[in-house]
């Protein structure tokens, strides 16, 4: 896709200088566009930062006919209108707000002969409740007007994603109505079960795929045990790192927020609280006040998030375990857009994981992004067994002090990255700790047997619960007690015995596989054996050694 040989290429090549006022193309770009612009249906998968607006404002420049963008939030979607405009490209938006008089007048507009508009932007709901903007896009398709659909942020249309939004699962219906209208599905995160996800729900045909490295090298990571002095610590972080430069902090709740925030003014920060329970008008205040460096650092909820576009945010702090890797890593994401260092430390203790765990299973805030109103399905069982496995993945981050954080994240987001690429911009990899070579290969022998003893059916967390001897509910359901390796690995801590399973699953030994339940549509990741990469540990052929801190 990389050739310059296409129909349209000086084209692109000019408008990208002259209007959007690049001087080349950024890894991926030219590719993702000349796909679409051959018809075909593209998903890409670029990190926070790496240009993905362009890959169809430019195409909807130059094509004939409308591209219909389905972005999350009114405000994203404002955001790039005003952009858009600037750059002299004219667009429309529809939006619940909007009184029906004014929705008509547009989408009027757009069915014009030539129309001004070159881009209509809609939130998802307004696909899936509004027949009228279906029988508008019927009526422009029949005059060839109706150029592509864009489906921005598209991992909210899975549930295993991290941002899950039930309406974005009604966008399916597009491709069933206009199934030869090519589709550009973007996001800045997604595992591989996401993606089979988001494609399969959009209904993609023949998907010509991009992804890039997720790595952000300009960003610091490290974990630090949070103790009861963990806001003094905050704030000599502060102090001593990113002095009145610009900073998240994400909290639990929005008490904690408060709390937080009223500790750092006292010292001496400039310092405000953002979360769902705040009145919109207050929350685009203290967004402007950020914004404008008014204000230094957001003590906010996961509330705070999607459509921050500031580019020099210097730090971002977790005051409370993230949900997932994948949300952390999406939160992380925020600091340095700039390409400047920035740091990222997450406060971690395991009676926060209890706190987080209790608030998943209450489904109750900060599990929903206020903004769209929407609540998770926690009605089942299966739902709520995946957000725990999340959860749990996260707390074997934060207990792992031997492997690169960048590794960690991105073997998570599905590639896999070599850690001396790291070059010592995480704890882990930069610490003094020395570390002591173990053979760990009965234990991963264990561990493979028992996912086959298990019938391939069960998470990793259970399968460690199960290694160490646990009695829990789902270990005597299964009467799981009476296996001959139930208990073999009680000799392992909770962290060392699943950093060996997930371990095997990076070497492909073992996989994950997304099982959907019938009853609610939603899903968990199970673990399976690839026989042929496990034969030779079965058979005795193969050692494994890990690193650990300590014998093990
Ligand atoms: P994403 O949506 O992937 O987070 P954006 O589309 O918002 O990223 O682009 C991020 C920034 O990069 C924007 O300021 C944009 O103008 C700039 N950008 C995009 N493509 C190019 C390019 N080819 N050359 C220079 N700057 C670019
Ligand atoms: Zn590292």
């Amino acid at each position: 896709w990389s050739s310059r040989d296409f129909p349209w290429t000086k084209n692109l090549e000019v408008n990208n200088k002259r209007v959007f006022g690049n001087h080349s193309f950024r890894p991926n770009q030219r590719e993702i566009i000349n796909a679409t612009m051959s018809g075909c249906d593209v998903f890409v998968l670029m990190p926070t930062g790496g240009g993905k607006s362009l890959t169809y404002q430019l195409p909807a420049l130059i094509c004939a006919g409308i591209t219909l963008v389905i972005s999350p939030l009114v405000s994203l979607i404002q955001d790039q209108i005003m952009n858009l405009l600037q750059a002299n490209i004219h667009a429309a938006s529809l939006s619940a707000g909007m009184n029906w008089t004014e929705q008509l007048e547009i989408l009027r507009e757009l069915s014009s002969e030539n129309s001004k508009y070159r881009l209509l932007y809609v939130t998802p709901e307004k696909v899936a409740k509004s027949d009228s903007l279906l029988r508008h896009l019927e009526s422009l398709n029949s005059h060839s007007l109706l150029a592509r659909f864009v489906i921005d942020e598209a991992h909210c249309v899975s549930q295993w994603g991290h941002d899950f939004r039930p309406d974005y699962q009604g966008l399916g219906v597009l491709k069933k109505k206009f199934p030869n209208i090519p589709m550009l599905a973007l996001t800045a995160t997604a595992t591989a079960s996401v993606k089979e996800d988001v494609v399969q729900a959009l209904g993609l045909v023949n998907t010509v795929v991009f992804r890039q490295s997720f790595n952000r090298p300009n960003l610091w990571y490290s974990v630090v045990p949070k103790t009861n002095k963990c806001l003094e610590d905050i704030d000599q972080f502060i102090k001593k790192n990113h002095f009145e430069e610009c900073g998240i902090i994400y909290c639990h709740s929005r008490m904690d927020c408060e709390k937080v925030t009223e500790t750092l003014r006292k010292f001496g920060h400039k310092a405000a609280f953002y979360h769902g329970s705040m009145d919109p008008g207050k929350r685009a205040f203290v967004q402007k006040k950020w914004s404008k460096d008014e204000i230094n650092i957001i003590c906010a909820t996961v509330a705070f998030g999607m459509g921050i576009n500031k580019p020099d945010v210097r730090f971002v702090i977790h005051h409370s375990l993230p949900k997932s890797i994948e949300g952390y890593y999406q939160e992380c994401g925020r600091a340095g857009r700039d390409g400047q260092r920035s740091s990222c430390v997450l406060y971690y203790c395991y009676s926060d994981y209890i706190r987080v765990k209790h608030m998943i299973s209450q489904g109750g805030p900060g599990q929903s992004t206020m903004t769209m109103g929407y609540n998770r399905i926690t009605s089942s069982g299966r739902t709520l067994e995946s957000n725990t496995d999340n959860l749990l993945r996260m707390v074997s981050y934060c207990e792992n002090e031997v492997d690169c954080r960048r590794f960690l994240q991105l073997v998570h987001l599905g590639e896999n990255f070599d850690s001396t690429n790291c070059k010592n911009t995480c704890d882990n990899c930069s610490s003094s700790k020395t570390l002591i070579e173990k053979d760990v290969t009965l234990t991963a022998r264990q561990l493979v047997e028992l996912v086959k003893l298990t019938g391939e059916r069960f998470s990793s967390a259970h399968i460690v619960e199960l290694y160490r001897g646990s009695l829990n509910q789902t270990v005597k359901k299964h009467r799981h007690e009476t296996l001959h390796l139930h208990g073999a690995g009680k000799h392992l801590t909770k962290s060392e015995a699943s950093r060996i399973l997930h371990y095997l699953v990076t070497q492909d030994i073992l996989a994950e596989y997304v099982k959907k339940s019938d009853l609610y549509g939603s899903v968990s990741s199970l673990l399976k054996v690839n026989r042929s990469k496990a034969a030779s540990l079965c058979s005795g052929g193969q050692t494994i050694k890990m690193r650990f801190p300590s014998a093990v």
